[in-house]
């Protein structure tokens, strides 16, 4: 059962469906890749925005690149849901201790100390339901190893889909689709937008993007209300 939802970001947060329930999820969908100086002051203010780290239930992860994962290691009370290739690539890259872009070794290094408590998403499982309304989507590979993403269906708002970086904007949509900058798998990322697609259509839901600055602006933030 789920209180409240909220887009964490560097921009000020989005709040979806306090009412719903009791327990909080926190999902990882930062708008824009900037410093860590900036990352920084994302981790002070959900600190504010988000009431306390230990009344989050759940995080879930998009992906764990360093625009959606910095400031993990700070959900210790949380389960953090990541999709298994995400997680597995991911400790990969700092078991090597390689520069891997967009994995940031100082971030990982964080969640291991932290004791975080993973709970990963099979390859083969999709719409699995956290809570009345509110299900993880499996994207499976293309922007990254493994992508996630969640379907909201709210009383009077409808169904949201939150992409994440499975769509960076509404041009990456198309049609025609434009990859992203940072791609992984091309065909998974093709594949993954067309489900997107036809989900949407099927359940009549509005899809937020990854990183559309112009969507955004149009979005209620959590200083103006929330969505139920
Ligand atoms: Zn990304």
């Amino acid at each position: 059962m789920v209180k409240n939802i909220v887009t964490l970001s560097l921009v000020p947060t989005v709040p979806v469906c306090p009412i719903i329930a009791q327990n909080e999820i926190a999902f990882r969908q930062i708008q824009n890749v900037l410093s860590t100086d900036a990352l920084n002051k994302a981790c002070h203010r959900s600190k504010i925005e988000v009431t306390e780290e230990k009344d989050i239930k759940f995080v879930v992860a998009s992906h764990l690149h360093l625009d959606h994962a910095g400031c993990l290691e700070m959900f210790t009370n949380a389960t953090i849901i990541v999709h298994e290739d995400e997680l597995n690539g991911t400790l990969q890259s700092y078991a090597r201790n390689q520069k891997e872009g967009a994995y940031v070794w100082a971030d990982i290094d964080a969640w291991i100390k932290n004791n975080l408590q993973w709970q990963t998403v099979k390859r083969s499982e999709d719409k699995l339901e956290l809570a009345e309304g509110i299900s993880v989507l499996n994207f499976g590979s293309g922007h990254a190893w493994g992508m996630l993403g969640l379907h909201v269906q709210m009383p009077e708002t409808g169904g949201i889909i939150l992409a994440s970086d499975a769509i960076y904007t509404a041009e990456s949509f198309g049609p025609p689709i434009k990859p992203p900058g940072i791609i992984y798998d091309s065909i998974g990322y093709s594949n993954t937008v067309e489900r997107i697609r036809k989900l949407a259509k099927e359940t009549n839901s509005q899809v937020w993007f990854g990183h559309d600055s112009e969507q955004f602006k149009n979005f209620r933030k959590s200083t103006e209300g929330y969505y139920e």
